[in-house]
């Protein structure tokens, strides 16, 4: 199997699964009790949250484990306006879905929301953050790197006009790790995801700003400063914590560009009516998204499956209905999007793989465009 979908998940390093296994199977203990496995585990949770907070440029009493980047995007904007309670939000049109519905449901409640469109290159203008702030903005995400183009974002500019106007700033830091530094100091909150950097899925830790108007989403204990009720999952936050000393490092962007960029140079060059989506330069190292004129993703998806080619077309897939990717649609139109299929690259991916699957794609696409 060649797997070219690591922004959607990764494969879990030997050494974070190390860490975890003695939470699993001997410090069990919950760390909230009393005695001494409680202590134990209490330990290990200290220990992930510290090293979390060096990784992220923080006080350790400002990290805060959760059960993934969904819950982390649904806390920021749901939190945020639970403890204001009326009030206009700022969502660039490019969030994660967990972003974007939860801003739609806060809508349906009475906030109101202004989208910010990117540009034709994934961008978001900090400019139209800025035109787009009312008196009564309380909240704003735009976020770190796009999941499906891989395009970064000023989250310094953004993050200062907020802080200007007063406007709490979330940050959803989920497919950048180990590409660009934390938005420490001008970020109110931001998060990261354990399973897209090698770490276990369903762990996440975010960040946010001490003093921050917040409220929970989930009640019923005192876990997480009282702002996350519920039994942490401390095998989940040690293997995330020591996931993320390996990421930041970031040891294989270099590895991870060169074949990426070797992937996209070739298609361009060798498959006809080919065009990169989002901007060339200001993209993470991993991802290469690629419409391919007169074929659907999802054909291109089939077919490289049955080659043994893991990728994936960006489109959200709900009650059997494929929809067309919100992110390319955006930057590209209709069109572009339902023909866009996402490679992200990963640090064990290799040349030949890389050969592989140039040759199978040409294949592919020249055998779906004779079908027409
Ligand atoms: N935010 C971004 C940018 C993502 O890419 C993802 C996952 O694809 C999420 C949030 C959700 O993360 P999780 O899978 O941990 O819920």
């Amino acid at each position: 199997m060649i797997y070219l979908d690591n922004a959607a998940t990764t494969v879990l390093d030997e050494n974070v699964f190390a860490a975890m296994l003695p939470y699993l199977k001997t410090e069990y203990g919950n760390p909230q009790s009393q005695h001494a496995a409680g202590r134990m585990a209490a330990e290990g949770l200290l220990a992930a949250r510290d090293k979390v907070a060096r990784a992220f440029g923080c006080d350790s009493g400002e990290v805060y484990f959760l059960s993934g980047g969904t819950e982390a995007g649904n806390l920021a904007v749901k939190g945020v306006c639970a403890a204001h309670g009326s009030g206009h939000l700022i969502i660039s049109a490019i969030e994660h879905p967990c972003v974007m519905e939860s801003a739609l449901e806060m809508s349906k409640r009475g906030f109101a929301v202004t989208f910010v469109q990117p540009d034709e290159r994934g961008i978001i203008s900090p400019e139209e953050v800025e035109n787009a702030v009312r008196k009564d903005t309380v909240f704003c995400a735009v976020m770190a790197a796009n999941n499906e183009v891989g395009t970064i974002q000023n989250m310094q500019k953004i993050g200062e006009i907020c802080a200007h106007h007063g406007i709490f700033y979330y940050c959803d830091c989920v497919q950048a790790v180990g590409c660009v530094p934390f938005p420490i100091g001008y970020a109110d909150a931001f998060s990261v995801s354990a399973h897209k950097f090698h770490g276990p899925k369903g762990a996440a830790a975010m960040y946010i700003k001490r003093g921050s108007k917040i409220s929970p989403l989930i009640s019923g204990g005192m876990q997480e400063r009282n702002l996350r009720g519920g039994t942490v999952n401390v095998a989940a936050a040690v293997g995330l914590s020591v996931a993320l000393e390996n990421a930041v490092k970031g040891e294989n962007n270099t590895h991870i560009a060169l074949l990426r960029d070797r992937f996209v140079s070739r298609v361009l060059s060798e498959i006809p009516q080919t065009t990169l989506n989002g901007d060339k330069i200001l993209r993470v190292p991993s991802n290469a998204n690629i419409s391919f004129g007169g074929c659907a993703g999802e054909n291109i998806l089939f077919c490289l499956d049955l080659k043994g080619i893991c990728v994936s077309t960006g489109s959200a897939c709900s009650a059997g209905a494929v929809a067309p990717s919100h992110v390319i649609a955006a930057i590209a139109g209709e069109e572009r999007a339902k023909s866009a299929v996402r490679f992200t690259f990963g640090k064990y991916n290799t040349e030949e793989e890389v050969e592989y699957a140039v040759c199978a794609l040409k294949q592919i696409v020249a055998k779906i465009r004779n079908e027409k």
